[in-house]
């Protein structure tokens, strides 16, 4: 079979709000794609689950609807490339496939006391040394050291040399493979606390202080390169699996972001800023993360991150938990159909504060309500917060660079949103620019596995391919209007920080 056989490339992209495939041409256009919501479970307040059956359920089901609707075989897909959300990890049985409880997902707290031991014993700063990464609940570490305190209490027979452990690309690269590769790439174990940024390896020492079994552990490969091949009972064709990356990482190998300052943001159920710094591994002075942004056989590509745990999170708690929208685009019209919010501030802090606060305890929070205040109100108050934590890690890395944030770039579901971006690049006095392709995170394991395999051969060539859908100019003055709300807004996060108990 010549190359030319192959016709496209499928990414994978298993977000948190959902489950996604979407096959590119060689042009790099979206020929098709399909996509699932996945359930969340909320069983105590602060704590996230997802059913780890349930992901790679929907993941056969994206894939299966992509090829059908499209009327494309499996034979003539070049690579897969996989990106996912990012810390939410699982346990399971190797024998028998099973995992051993739900997936705790990147924004659940419950180790929030766990952490708070290890900060007392003075362990945040090596742990930081080591990682790159600020001491958190965020991160995997502690989620799989609660993952194996329960197995061994709950599920006492469990032999523990069959249970392997993993965040979600290893779970599915494992399902894809038919059990045959337990594996993970630098970008994703760069989140999991328990990986050496520098040597680029499971750290002993840390492995024994969450008093994690090393041969639990996948093994870390290079970004781009070979993960195996798909299962032959699976599709009828056995694809390889060529590049794996976390989510915001792909994103920004979307975006072309591939060399020192330049930098994206994504707004999904979270927001995450990431500035990429080369070759060298950069440390923050500003409470910004040091993590992978990709590695390829001969070079390791390093990033500074912000993270910004629920911004999208927020427009879906408006519509599940308060149920005062019935979609999200609705906030748009909402928000813009209102002067200003009438006073009202929103602190965005549903599972505490990430960037720059890293506050655990930390609360969700409306100030300044009257009895005026209406619905579209707090909608236009959710949205705006939103931009002002993006504004608040935008100055971070401002003072920690020695260059200043230009243009933003952004991706993800809630940039589809005119009035959040409008404001955005009011707030900052930049342009924000938002792409064709919303879907920067699919896009960029597409392009990661393609490149990988050889079906495109100039990563420059590929990106310069990307259309602009929109650049939202800063209004004259908008800035100076909007500082001092900025400043009420943050006394507002003064006050919901350090809330729970
Ligand atoms: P993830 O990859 O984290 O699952 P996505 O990039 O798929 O996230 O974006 C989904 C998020 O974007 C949801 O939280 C949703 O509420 C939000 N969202 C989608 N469309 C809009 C919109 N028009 N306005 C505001 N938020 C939106």
């Amino acid at each position: 079979m010549t190359n030319n056989t192959y016709k496209y490339v499928l990414a994978i992209d298993l977000g948190t709000t959902g489950n996604r495939a979407i096959l590119f041409d060689r042009s790099g256009n979206i020929v098709g794609q399909a996509y699932k919501e996945l359930t969340q479970y909320y069983p105590q307040p602060g704590w996230l689950e997802h059913d780890a059956r349930e992901i790679w359920q929907d993941t056969r089901t994206v894939i299966e609807l992509v090829l059908q609707n499209t009327k494309i075989s499996a034979r003539e897909i070049a690579a897969i490339g996989l990106t996912v959300q990012r810390e939410t990890c699982l346990l399971w049985d190797k024998t028998t496939g099973e995992p051993l409880h739900k997936a705790i997902v990147w924004q659940d707290r419950r180790t929030a006391s766990m952490c708070r031991d290890l900060a007392a014993k003075g362990k945040d700063k090596e742990i930081q040394e080591i990682t790159g990464l600020i001491l958190d609940p965020y991160f995997s570490a502690t989620k799989l050291t609660w993952l194996l305190n329960w197995v061994k209490q709950e599920r006492p027979a469990i032999d523990l040399d069959n249970v392997i452990a993993g965040t979600i690309d290893s779970w599915i690269l494992w399902n894809l493979t038919g059990g045959q590769v337990h594996a993970t790439d630098h970008s994703n174990a760069s989140r999991t606390m328990l990986m050496n940024l520098a040597t680029l390896e499971w750290d002993r020492r840390l492995l024994d202080l969450f008093a994690i079994p090393t041969q639990m552990m996948p093994e870390i490969k290079h970004s781009m390169g070979s993960f195996g091949k798909t299962d032959p009972q699976l599709l009828d064709a056995e694809i390889p699996i060529t590049a794996i990356f976390g989510d915001q990482q792909s994103a920004l190998f979307a975006h072309g972001c591939d060399r020192p300052g330049l930098l994206k943001c994504t707004y999904g159920t979270g927001s995450f800023l990431i500035v990429q710094t080369g070759l060298n591994l950069t440390r923050s002075s500003q409470k910004l993360l040091s993590t992978v942004a990709w590695t390829q056989p001969d070079s390791t590509n390093y990033a500074l991150e912000g993270a910004i745990f629920t911004t999208g999170a927020s427009i879906q708690w408006l519509r599940d938990g308060l149920k005062i929208i019935a979609s999200a685009p609705e906030t748009e019209d909402l928000a813009s159909s209102v002067e200003d919010t009438n006073g009202v501030y929103f602190v965005p802090a549903l599972s505490g504060l990430g960037a720059p606060h890293w506050d655990t305890n930390a609360r969700g929070a409306f100030l300044g309500l009257t009895g005026g205040v209406k619905r579209e109100h707090a909608v236009r108050a959710v949205l705006e917060a939103i931009a002002y934590r993006v504004k608040e890690v935008v100055e971070a890395a401002n003072r920690d660079s020695d260059f200043s944030v230009a243009r933003l770039k952004v991706d993800g579901g809630a940039s589809q949103n005119n009035f959040l971006m409008q404001f955005q690049a009011d707030a900052l006095g930049i342009p924000v620019e938002r792409p064709a392709i919303l879907d920067a995170t699919a896009q960029g394991a597409a392009f990661g596995a393609g490149l990988a395999v050889g079906f495109w051969d100039d990563y420059g060539a590929l990106i310069s391919t990307r259309k602009i859908d929109r650049v939202f100019e800063p209004a004259k003055g908008g800035r100076d209007r909007i500082e001092d709300s900025y400043r009420i807004w943050q006394k507002a996060v003064e006050r919901a920080k350090n809330w729970s108990e």
